[in-house]
């Protein structure tokens, strides 16, 4: 008998058959970003079958180019709902860190040893004065520092300061390990996380949507969430009226290597430029706010920018290597407000809109979009962002 011999046909590689045949979630995510990773991780642990689907690799976008900072009462100078929102979320984020480093073994660095906002003229002096005044009369937690002191807490900074306020509550975490972190935990919890697909479209039945059509072909999801950062204007499918309206703002920052040891323990911050001190030694120095479109380059005069800035608060940085510089996109909402909770399409929710403060809200918007999601509740924090903010006056309304 003569050996059997396999045909040509039957060596051919097999390919997965990805026809018409759907692939099913109870929640697609789109966009692995730290608030979908965020928001997809509580959604696993409450028990649903979650797909994150990532255009990129999952964390690589605005959530990447970070500084970690995570520091209400040094950012805002108003107790208004937004302020409120990321104490909240600050509140939240040593536990968050705690228990998320448990489930992974992930490390995360985070350091707890606060904020210095220092004056180096007359008029930011008289300035956090007032704001000194105002926050202690709120009860916000912040001492007044004088040079002395300040000096003696942070012998580098320039001799040019003349007062400083310390606020000890503001903290900050290596946002590249959180999301790292976070991706990991969430596929320990039975999410699934699919990097290179790209959603094109949502998919409706009605007005309702009913999944996501993707490079990768279709996905049914009776609950779809956009978190797509400064994208998440752009996805087709969605009803003009109940788009969420995000744009780009670029924000160019950068590292220096400081050696062993970082020459500041507390983050220095002023509204023009910070300084973020890393344990590995970097010294992040950022950032610039500009509105460039979807342009994600590194420019010459951003640069200047930050050089100028960080010699301003420390000139001994001055021989300090450069070791790298990036730019990343901010998710900003058209009233600079996070987006968070059910759009008007049934079934579509928005996680997005988070500007300036996307790490630090990461963990608390996954709790609150997890409670729309699963309960159908808005809690009272959230109420002011949800998107129906910005959706037309009907005419009989306007009358
Ligand atoms: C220079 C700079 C410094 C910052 N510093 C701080 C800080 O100190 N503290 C702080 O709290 N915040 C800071 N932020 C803000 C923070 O980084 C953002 O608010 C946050 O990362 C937004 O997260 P995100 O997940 O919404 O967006 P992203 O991290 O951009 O994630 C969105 C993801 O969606 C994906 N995506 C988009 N479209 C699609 C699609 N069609 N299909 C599939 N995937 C898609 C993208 O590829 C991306 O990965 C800073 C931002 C910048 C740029």
């Amino acid at each position: 008998m003569r050996p059997f011999r396999k045909e040509a046909a039957f060596c051919l590689p097999v390919r997965k058959w990805r026809g018409p045949v759907a692939q099913r979630s109870d929640i697609v995510v789109i966009g692995g970003g730290i608030i979908g990773l965020a928001v997809a991780r509580k959604l696993c642990l409450a028990g649903c079958a979650v797909t994150v689907l990532e255009q990129h690799r999952t964390g690589r976008g605005a959530s990447w180019a970070a500084a970690g900072m995570l520091a209400p009462h040094c950012e805002f100078d108003e107790p208004d709902p937004y302020f409120i929102l990321c104490r909240t979320g600050l509140e939240r984020y040593a536990g968050f860190i705690e228990t998320l480093k448990e489930e992974t073994g992930c490390p995360i660095d985070y350091n707890a040893t606060g904020m210095i906002y220092p004056a180096l003229s007359d008029r930011r002096q008289a300035k956090l004065e007032t704001r000194y005044e105002r926050h202690r009369r709120e009860g916000v937690p912040v001492e007044r520092l004088t040079v002395r002191e300040a000096r003696r807490l942070e012998p580098d900074l320039s001799n040019q300061v003349r007062m400083a306020l310390r606020y000890p509550d503001d903290h900050q975490v290596e946002n590249r390990d959180v999301v790292t972190a976070l991706a990991k935990s969430v596929r320990l919890h039975g999410g699934k996380v699919r990097e290179g697909v790209t959603v094109r479209s949502i998919v409706l039945d009605g007005p309702r949507v009913t999944g996501v059509d993707t490079t990768d072909g279709l996905w049914n999801a009776p609950k779809v969430v956009i978190a797509m950062g400064c994208r998440s204007r752009y996805l087709d499918g969605v009803s003009p009226a109940h788009q969420v309206p995000v744009r780009p703002v670029r924000g160019q920052i950068l590292a220096l290597r400081t050696g062993a040891v970082p020459p500041f323990r507390h983050t220095i911050f002023t509204h023009e430029v910070y300084l973020v001190p890393r344990s590995d030694g970097r010294l992040i120095v950022g950032a610039t706010i500009e509105e460039a479109g979807f342009r994600d380059e590194v420019t010459l005069g951003g640069v200047l920018q930050l050089f100028r800035g960080a010699l301003g608060l420390a000139p001994g940085l001055a021989s300090c290597p450069l070791e790298s510089t990036w730019s990343g996109l901010r998710p900003v909402a058209r009233d600079g407000w996070p987006v968070l909770g059910a759009t008007g399409t049934p079934g579509l929710f928005a996680a997005s809109g988070h500007g300036r403060n996307g790490i630090l809200l990461a963990p608390l918007t996954g709790d609150l979009i997890a409670e729309a999601i699963l309960n159908d509740r808005v809690p009272a924090i959230m109420q002011p962002f949800l998107p129906d903010r910005f959706y037309p006056i009907e005419p009989e309304e306007a009358n």
